[in-house]
């Protein structure tokens, strides 16, 4: 019989009450980490590198160039694979063969944004323009009348690659799309808000200089291509083979008189990444399961595409991974490996928010402060595309996180009805692993500047190291 009765209620409280003075400092520490990536981080391309980096020097390898040698992989190894450039795969390999599974967290690294459209270069009323396509889940309207930064690569037929950042540096120019004065919005006024900026019309100023070029019809485009073709040596006709992306200029910033909140663009979905990268990172010794985190791209389109989690860029990397480790490769092991993983799938869910009440049903809607964030199930409409988690696995996540002293709340996005969402959860499903959503609950989901509170990404942190290390079996 146990001595004490347990606590009937459950009770959720800000986590900042009781939270130890060795605690906070980690806290700051992570969170000063993570607004440097979140500010160097701006396109899942730059994501990606950043990343690399981070994995290069705490000693991960390159597994195409292990593949390339023939090596052997060993308990304890690290090691990275990159897909195009864009979505990326770390691993720790543990002591158990990966046939017994791997303990997975996976977030993506792209956000929405402006993307330059391939022919996308105009003049009209003596300035120039850049034609965009948003990619991606917007509200128009708050895209408009601020500072832009533009990213991205231009690619020339002969495979040469120009990488181009314009407003990032404080004595960088910007880029802005323009709104309607009130003055004249009277006609604007009368459609619904999600009607009042059309997507077509997100074109983006970028100059209003005339070319000196007595020959070119229209000037203040000449004079644009002028400077590009000066500057990074590309032509009109380079725009066909570019990634350009226009996104939020400036870095994060810490917000609250008390700095317990960081504001900062394209957090969704970058602050799960980074605390899964940091968690693998911080991964002490050899793991009893394989480590795994995955950075994925294209999730904010329907993870679609190569570098997408449709793609079979993870299949193929752990049947590389199997091949390397020795004994005999078959299709079976690779789908026991599969089949017997463990993964929280890393992404972010919605605050609370006082301004708007009326969408959320408090009991079950993740608070400020209230630690990481457990979503069983996403999907909308009753549930319709969730993976939804098993009560036996969820059950496991709560042993994983007490254990470890981590502030953790259960949520779902939104109440009944409202609308809903989805993550790369159900794509990793498929295999018939364990995957339950866990992340970073935001205010201003999407919007060019999203916040976070510092409390939940800590914790979300320490929940995902927490997780990679489990070696529940022998337990
Ligand atoms: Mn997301
Ligand atoms: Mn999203």
């Amino acid at each position: 019989m146990p001595k004490t009765k347990p606590a009937l209620n459950y009770n959720r409280a800000n986590g900042y009450e009781g939270l130890a003075p060795a605690e906070l400092k980690k806290l700051d520490d992570v969170c000063a980490r993570y607004r440097d990536f979140l500010g160097k981080a701006k396109t899942e391309r730059k994501a990606h590198d950043e990343a690399v980096e981070l994995l290069e020097a705490a000693g991960f390898q390159d597994l195409d160039g292990l593949i390339h040698e023939g090596a052997k992989l060993k308990a304890g190894d690290k090691v990275f694979r990159s897909c195009a450039g864009k979505t990326l795969l770390a691993a720790v390999l543990g002591k158990q063969p990966l046939e017994k599974g791997l303990h997975i967290v996976g977030g993506h690294t792209d956000s929405p944004r402006l993307d330059v459209k391939q022919n996308p270069l105009y003049e009209s009323g003596e300035m120039a323009l850049l034609d965009t396509h948003y990619y991606g889940g917007i509200r128009k309207y708050q895209w408009v009348a601020m500072p832009l930064a533009l990213h991205g690569v231009f690619v020339k037929p002969d495979g040469k690659k120009v990488v181009i950042c314009i407003g990032e540096e404080p004595g960088d120019p910007v880029f802005c799309i323009t709104d309607l004065l009130p003055h004249l919005s009277a006609d604007q006024n009368k459609k619904s808000l999600g009607e009042s900026h059309e997507g077509e019309n997100l074109d983006v100023l970028v100059g209003s200089v005339p070319s000196k070029d007595k020959k070119a019809k229209e000037k203040i485009k000449q004079r644009v291509l002028e400077l590009l073709h000066e500057r990074y040596g590309v032509t009109e006709a380079d725009f066909l083979s570019a990634e350009l992306e226009f996104v939020p200029a400036g870095p994060p910033r810490e917000a609250g008189i008390d700095r317990s909140l960081i504001i900062g663009y394209g957090q969704d979905d970058r602050v799960c990444a980074y605390t899964a990268l940091q968690a693998l990172l911080d991964v002490p010794g050899t793991p009893e399961f394989t480590s795994c985190v995955l950075l994925c791209d294209k999730e904010e389109i329907g993870s679609y595409g190569a570098t997408g989690m449709y793609s079979n860029f993870f299949e193929n990397t752990v049947s590389e991974m199997l091949a390397l480790c020795g004994g005999t490769y078959s299709e079976l092991v690779l789908k026991r490996a599969l089949e017997s993983s463990w993964m929280l799938s890393a992404d972010v869910n919605a605050l609370f928010d006082p301004l708007f009440p009326g969408v959320s049903e408090k009991k079950n809607a993740a608070l400020l402060n209230q630690g990481t964030c457990l979503t069983k199930y996403t999907g909308s409409r009753g549930k319709g595309g969730a993976s939804d988690a098993s009560a036996e696995f969820v059950a496991q996540i709560r042993r994983i996180f007490d254990r470890a002293g981590v502030v953790w709340q259960a949520a779902e996005l939104g109440k009944v009805d409202q609308g809903g969402g989805g993550t790369i959860a159900y794509l990793m499903a498929r295999y018939g692993m364990h995957v339950v959503d866990v992340g970073v609950a935001l205010l201003s989901m999407h919007a060019p500047w999203e916040v976070s509170g510092k409390f939940d990404v800590y914790m979300t942190y320490k929940g995902f190291a927490a997780f990679l290390k489990d070696g529940r079996r022998n337990k």
